[in-house]
């Protein structure tokens, strides 16, 4: 007589995603934290030139995608733009050989050594929000200032029209970007967020209102 043994065989929660793990019922809630099409938001060290794959979008300057980075800047470790690639002279762009830049006391300051965020598709958006509010649920940590306040990530609209994003200091009560040179703030602007499980009907309901590229 042959012992019933419970192996009952299921797919890993993100097979849509492209994981093609099988395993035992058990073994699914480890395998979930770990697995490589999971959830997981994260920095990735880069330098000028190189951003990794499902790095996360931020916004659009002089017809350039701008990226979400983060470098550190006298004592801070600051979110801030990574243009994808170098943008176009004479069209508003920032006039320097380097991509990468964070706003900080007033001015745009420049980077090569920075980390990128990288997420899985789907899996942050982009919400309003205002005045520094740090109530935002599943706001995403974007770095801390050089007093150790906890910086967010932020974006906002430029009066042409370009979407940039910078960071967010929630006891300045605003977004600040680093644009042609100086540093912009806000009070109004969009806060990066993360997702913890897509859900088809979720997601297509929000789609239209979250963010300002629609
Ligand atoms: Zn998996």
């Amino acid at each position: 007589m042959e012992a019933v043994v419970n192996d009952c065989r299921v797919t890993c929660p993100y097979a849509e995603s492209g994981c093609k793990i099988i395993m035992t019922g058990g073994n699914v809630k480890l395998h979930a934290t770990e697995c490589e099409f999971g959830p997981q938001i994260k920095w990735i060290a880069c330098h000028n030139g190189d951003y990794p794959p499902n790095a996360v979008e931020g916004g659009k300057q002089s017809g350039v995608r701008l990226l979400v980075m983060r470098g550190k800047y006298r004592g801070s470790l600051t979110p801030g733009k990574l243009y994808e690639y170098a943008p176009p002279a004479g069209q508003g762009a920032e006039m320097n050989e380097c991509r990468a830049s964070l706003a900080w006391g007033g001015g745009q300051r420049f980077t090569h050594s920075f980390e990128v965020l990288v997420a899985p598709p789907n899996r942050v958006k982009w919400v309003p929000s205002a005045n520094g509010d740090t109530t935002v649920q599943n706001a995403i940590p974007g770095g801390t200032s050089e007093d150790g306040e906890r910086l967010f990530i932020g974006r906002f609209r430029c009066d042409n029209g370009d979407i940039v994003n910078g960071k967010i200091h929630p006891s300045h009560g605003c977004a600040y970007i680093g644009i042609n040179g100086i540093e912009k703030a806000s009070r109004q602007y969009e806060i990066l967020v993360s997702i913890d499980r897509p859900t088809p009907t979720e997601d297509s309901s929000e789609a239209g209102n979250s963010s300002m590229f629609s």
